[in-house]
């Protein structure tokens, strides 16, 4: 079974960015899918000989109303449909609520959860993550998606099992 990785997070903290990276490679395939599922994007990849799926969402904040909450839903139904959650957050602009509000959700759930700390270009790393240890997800992950920094190693670790 291929294992199936639903990147989650609220909106612009780069769930997309890392999704087209995840899925760059040659036999990468992308498909939008109409009506209910038009919010989740799946994409093929591979490392070290290992393939994977990827499911992008469009976004949670943990506080929905209306065309949010549909776009809440999606994110629920992609991380159902998960082996693996990589829950992102953004290192620039912090933790906020809204993560808070995501992170309680994905505590209850039984799937692997990598708390994963983008946009950390720039940074330094030990102390970007000092306020993300607080969310109680385990050890918050740096990477860069946007310039591929830490991304093949987590994507190795996240795999391993598989
Ligand atoms: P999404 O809404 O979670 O899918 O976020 P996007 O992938 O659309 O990214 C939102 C914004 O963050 C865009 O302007 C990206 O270029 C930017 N971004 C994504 N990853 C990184 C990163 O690693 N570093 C920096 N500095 N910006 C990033
Ligand atoms: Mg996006």
């Amino acid at each position: 079974m291929t294992p199936v990785i639903a990147l989650v997070g609220r909106p612009n903290v780069g769930k997309s960015t890392l999704f087209n990276r995840l899925t760059r490679s040659r036999d990468a395939l992308v498909a939008d899918f109409p009506g209910l599922t038009r919010d989740r994007k799946y994409g093929n990849g591979q490392l070290g000989g290992k393939e994977y799926t990827v499911i992008d969402t469009g976004g949670i904040s943990g506080d929905e109303q209306g065309i949010d909450a549909a776009m809440a839903e999606q994110s629920l139904l992609a991380i159902d449909e998960a082996d693996i959650v990589l829950f992102l957050v953004d290192a620039r602009s912090g933790l906020i609520p809204a993560d808070e509000a995501i992170a309680n959700h994905l505590r209850v759930n039984q799937k692997k959860t990598w708390l994963v700390v983008n946009k950390t270009d720039g940074l330094e790393e030990h102390s970007a993550m000092a306020e993300f240890w607080g969310l109680g997800l385990g050890d918050p992950r740096p990477i860069a998606a946007s310039h591929g920094r830490n991304v093949t190693a987590l994507i190795d670790e996240v795999l391993a099992p598989f």
